[in-house]
């Protein structure tokens, strides 16, 4: 009988296990899918926005796709509950998917600040398809937009608000902007640039209450000025989807507590992207990263392991990269490590700014901003980043890239890290083209 594999979430993790079993498998399998919506991509929802995409460019597999696939998919449905025992999957509805494994990919939800009137007329967070068909709707130019939030999400979608003629309020309760991406200095510069570019931002606010005031929205903080507005965006975090698992007797700690190759505390039950908490790649530690990559990664090594194949996973690098009014903003693995040694540079006038985190001689996190049009700026988000994730011994350059951390193109080349990054793959083998999808695996 054919190996029977369920994946339960068919985002990012859950598509590229599906296309990466098919690529694997020595023999035909029966896949079955099961997924609260249609496959897409959340990270592309932002140019959906401003109109650059057309809404059939967000999806990663349609229904014929997966037909080819030879996908039997129950879309628009949940799973409810997980019984390890019987490997079965039961759904909301009541229908019971049996399996021989499974793959728990079922993602993170935003969480909206608990005040009255977050799930009133024209309050929206900005995770789902849907909730971005809402705001696409409802944003029209000229219109004053309310960001809740001033987190790496709320900056993925800054850029297509202004596009759209919207004038932007960011509040963010927290005393500076990107709190979990950048430092302070970083957050002082991008806070500048933003209020150079015409976005008004209020850092250090409470919201208690959003009401309806003739027909517009009210926003009302522990002190300080109401701001009257036309909508609310609410970027104020996510939720690992993992309330559906209890009882199930999967490990979960902050998410599914996953091995290095992506297989829980239950043999035949993998887990992959936002919900996981795998290896991070420069710490070692066991992580969550909310991350598209991540998600990319998981998903293909879980779909190895669940066609036959043995492929382990180096564990994954911590990266946020925004660029916001044309200034790029990144920062990359530890970037937040107290005792890790530092050094940094500032050029307040441009701005630029690039802080270096050391361990021993490898560099084991950055952070770096500056205007996208300074070549050096783009290049430099790369090499850094790879420079982290390669951890390759900077000995001969640690004392040059501490005296001078904008000069990173010498250390880059002379300690081959394009040498050492290049072979790496994550199945083993070069990438196959995608086809008929944009998912590539
Ligand atoms: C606007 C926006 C911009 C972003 N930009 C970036 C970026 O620039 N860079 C970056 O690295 N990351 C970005 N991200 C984050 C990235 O999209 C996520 O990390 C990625 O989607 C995670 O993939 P996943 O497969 O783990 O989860 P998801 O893509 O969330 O997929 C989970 C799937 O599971 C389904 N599901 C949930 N519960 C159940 C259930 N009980 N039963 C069945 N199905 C269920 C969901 O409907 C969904 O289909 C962005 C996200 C958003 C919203």
């Amino acid at each position: 009988m054919a190996t029977r594999h369920l994946i339960i979430g068919g985002g990012t993790a859950g598509i590229n296990a599906i296309r990466t079993l098919r690529e694997e498998e020595s023999e035909r399998s029966e896949i079955t899918l099961v997924s609260a919506e249609k496959p897409y991509s959340r990270m592309v929802l932002p140019y959906y926005l401003d109109r650059s995409i057309a809404e059939s460019h967000v999806y990663t597999a349609t229904a014929r796709v997966l037909a080819d696939w030879g996908v039997k998919a129950h879309l628009g449905r949940r799973a409810a509950a997980l019984d390890v025992k019987g490997n079965v999957c039961t759904l909301e509805d009541g229908t019971k998917v049996e399996y021989d494994d499974c793959l728990i990919a079922t993602g993170s939800s935003p969480v909206k600040a608990p005040v009255p009137g977050a799930d009133g007329r024209a309050v929206h967070s900005f995770w789902t398809l849907d909730e971005a068909q809402a705001v696409v709707a409802e944003l029209t130019p000229g219109s004053h937009v309310v960001m809740v939030g001033a987190g790496f999400i709320a900056f993925t979608i800054l850029n297509s608000i202004l596009a759209l003629g919207a004038k932007l309020t960011i509040v963010e309760v927290a005393p500076r902007i990107l709190p979990r991406m950048i430092d302070d200095t970083g957050a002082r510069l991008v806070e500048a640039w933003l209020k150079k570019h015409g976005v008004a931002i209020r850092t250090g606010v409470k919201l208690t209450k959003i009401a309806d005031v003739k027909g517009r929205k009210q926003l009302k903080f522990a002190s300080g000025a109401d701001i009257v507005c036309d909508l609310v965006i609410m970027a104020t975090g996510i939720t690992t989807n993992l309330d559906w698992l209890k009882g199930s007797g999967v490990r979960v700690n902050h998410g599914v507590v996953v091995d290095d190759r992506q297989r829980s505390s239950v043999p035949n039950v993998y887990a992959a992207g936002d919900i996981a908490e795998g290896r991070d790649r420069v710490t070692g530690e066991p992580a969550v990263h909310a991350i598209e990559p991540t998600a990319q990664e998981h998903g293909r090594v879980a779909g190895a392991n669940m066609a036959g194949k043995d492929v382990r996973y180096r564990g994954s690098l911590l990266i946020n990269i925004v660029e916001v009014c044309h200034l790029d903003v990144a920062s990359f693995g530890a970037w937040d490590d107290a005792t890790a040694e530092t050094a940094t540079g500032l050029k307040a006038d441009r701005p630029a700014y690039r802080k270096l985190l050391w361990r021993g001689d490898r560099l084991t996190g950055a952070i770096i901003l500056g205007p996208s049009q300074d070549i050096w700026t783009t290049n430099d988000v790369g090499m850094l980043k790879g420079l982290v994730q390669s951890g390759v011994s900077l000995a001969r350059w640690k004392a040059h890239l501490k005296k001078n951390p904008f000069d990173v193109k010498n250390a880059f080349i002379a300690s081959k890290t394009t040498h050492t990054l290049l072979p790496e793959t994550i199945l083993g083998r070069p990438s196959k083209a995608p086809g008929d999808t944009p998912v590539a695996v």
